[in-house]
């Protein structure tokens, strides 16, 4: 008999039709999100799930007898809760390199948006306010020759790191708990201690993934580090940072500004002190959503389970449930 999958979001037809050679399927296919009653439902009798973001815990765990494998369609996994699942022997996927590129693009974009202030210009053209010539008030920051530090140099800080050497010549430090020899020689870059790094970055990108040991790792203390003139981005995830400490540091000119595509609770509430912020660009968690790189990742996630499910070995089965 073929394993069961419930894939708990739409995803693409050629998707689709990949895993149904495979498996038995059963999809929601409804824009709004599974609840999670529901959802609990659909896994009583299933053998994998395909997801996005959804959170597996031991609950969904024991109510889903035959689970064997989970397949994500992201690069991060912290809503995995890895050792409920190891100690169930579930295998968990994602999504690792597909978006590099994609998610590197848009941290360039927060960049750029927010030191030559995009949106909000947009907006005073908009609302024809544009009477005068370009004022001392219309001015920006270069993003050119100044000085990026970017926290977690993975593949995503890579490609970040790649972009911002040889396509803007800026000066790139980075910090990760281990040193990357190769990655120094091979883009110009140079290791830092995180306090250094925010002392002196002229635009510090975030992207750790969200762990226990990153949860608030930026905050009052790392904010002040930073230079009045910096400008702070989040790629990463919005608990990796302390939001009331960035807002604080944006109001008292701790920092210039922020670029944000990700925050604490998404989405983000309607009055959050963001929205007023004019040094503030806000996104609404859109990393990696280019249709093409969607449509990859989606493809990729379905591989990893059908593989999961079929005796064979994933290609990206997260590192602690190797
Ligand atoms: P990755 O290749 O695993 O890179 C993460 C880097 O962070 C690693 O180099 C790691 O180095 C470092 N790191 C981990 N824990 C750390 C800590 N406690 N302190 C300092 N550095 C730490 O991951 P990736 O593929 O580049 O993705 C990074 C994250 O981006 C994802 O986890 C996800 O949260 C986020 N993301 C967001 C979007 C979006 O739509 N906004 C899209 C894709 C990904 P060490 O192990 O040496 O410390």
């Amino acid at each position: 008999m073929k394993p069961s999958v419930f894939i708990d979001r739409k995803v693409p037809e050629e998707v689709k039709a990949y895993i149904a050679e495979h498996c038995s399927i059963d999809c929601w296919e409804d824009e709004t999100t599974i609840p999670r009653p529901l959802l609990l439902d659909k896994l009583a009798k299933a053998d994998g799930l395909l997801t996005s973001g959804r959170r597996i815990d031991s609950e969904l765990l024991e109510r889903s007898p035959n689970l064997k494998a989970v397949s994500t369609i992201s690069v991060g996994y912290n809503h995995f809760d890895l050792q409920a699942m190891k100690d169930r022997g579930i295998i968990g996927t994602h999504t690792p390199y597909v978006l590099d590129d994609t998610v590197a693009d848009l941290a360039l974009a927060l960049m750029l948006g927010t030191a030559r202030r995009v949106a909000e210009l947009d907006r005073y053209v908009k609302e024809g306010r544009w009477t005068s010539g370009d004022g001392v008030k219309l001015f920006g920051r270069d993003v050119h020759h100044a000085a990026l530090g970017i926290i977690g140099m993975g593949r995503i800080g890579e490609a970040v790191a790649r972009r911002a050497r040889f396509g803007f010549e800026m000066d790139v430090l980075y910090y990760n708990r281990s040193r990357k020899p190769e990655a120094e020689q091979k883009l110009g870059v140079r290791y830092a201690g995180l306090k250094e790094l925010l002392a002196a970055s002229d635009f510090v990108v975030m992207l750790a993934p969200l762990s226990a040991e990153t949860t608030r790792m930026i905050g009052r203390e790392e904010f002040k580090l930073m230079k009045p003139a910096s400008i702070f981005i989040n790629v990463s995830r919005g608990r990796t940072i302390d939001e009331a400490a960035l807002i604080e540091a944006l109001r008292e000119g701790t920092i210039a500004g922020a670029g944000l595509d990700v925050y604490e609770k998404e989405p983000i509430p309607a009055d959050h002190p963001f929205l007023k912020m004019d040094n503030v660009l806000t996104l609404p968690h859109i990393g990696s959503a280019t249709e093409k790189t969607r449509f990859d990742m989606a493809m990729l996630a379905a591989q990893n389970l059908v593989s999961a499910l079929t005796g064979g070995t994933p290609s990206a089965i997260v590192a602690e449930l190797r």
